[in-house]
């Protein structure tokens, strides 16, 4: 699917140059030793999400348990080929992106900022890396991620100082891709300079982990 997406926007997929993700799960990763192998591109991974990517997804710190016989959440170990740290700038060409680290869904889940300029005018954009607390989360007693809630809270602070006007995420469904394609292809204003749902889409996010957290610190007493 990835490289059939590059090749459907013109490119060619061995041009492919480097090699980003937002974090250490396999939705987002386990395609990567494949990429790399293909077409040589560099790796660069944020630095705490490092020995997850160079170990195949052996452990599950959101749910403070090694993943054991579960092979469905891990992937082949792949070498990240830079290590990545808050606020490293990535380059190509005239293209720059920031790597902020926005931790608690995984060690070093990674948001991506940068500038796009269009008619005239600069946009920022964000990529949220995810803001999420998944089914089966420790955010008390972890004993693989002591730090999870106070991570969360990090990320929550991060996520609300970055300027957005192009709100995107690792998945669609944290920005409405679908239905926000649909009205782009209706013509009109670009659906996807949305810096009111970015803010909203946050609040929301934040609301539902404070509320998870005070619920399993009430059970842990
Ligand atoms: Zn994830």
């Amino acid at each position: 699917m990835i490289r059939g997406s590059i090749e459907k926007l013109g490119f060619r997929f061995s041009d492919t140059k480097i090699l980003l993700i937002s974090h250490a799960h396999w939705d987002h990763c386990s395609g990567s030793a494949a990429v790399k192998e293909l077409t040589g591109a560099k790796y660069m991974v944020m630095d705490a999400d490092v020995p997850e990517i160079e170990a195949g997804g052996k452990v599950d710190f959101g749910r403070g348990i090694k993943s054991g016989d579960s092979a469905a959440s891990q992937y082949q170990p792949t070498k990240v080929d830079r290590v990545l740290h808050d606020g490293d700038e990535v380059r190509l060409g005239d293209t720059v992106l920031v790597a902020h680290l926005t931790p608690g869904h995984t060690k070093g889940t990674t948001t991506w900022t940068m500038k796009v300029a269009d008619a005239g005018k600069t946009y920022n954009v964000v990529i949220v890396g995810s803001p999420n607390v998944n089914p089966g989360y420790k955010l008390v007693n972890n004993a693989l991620y002591p730090q999870i809630a106070s991570d969360y809270e990090r990320m929550f602070r991060v996520m609300k100082s970055l300027p957005c006007d192009i709100f995107l995420g690792a998945h669609g469904d944290y920005y409405g891709m679908q239905a926000k394609f649909a009205r782009m292809k209706e013509g009109g204003p670009n659906p996807f300079i949305d810096p009111e749902g970015y803010k909203s889409y946050i609040a929301e996010r934040e609301e539902t982990f404070r509320a998870e957290w005070a619920k399993q610190k009430a059970a842990a007493r």
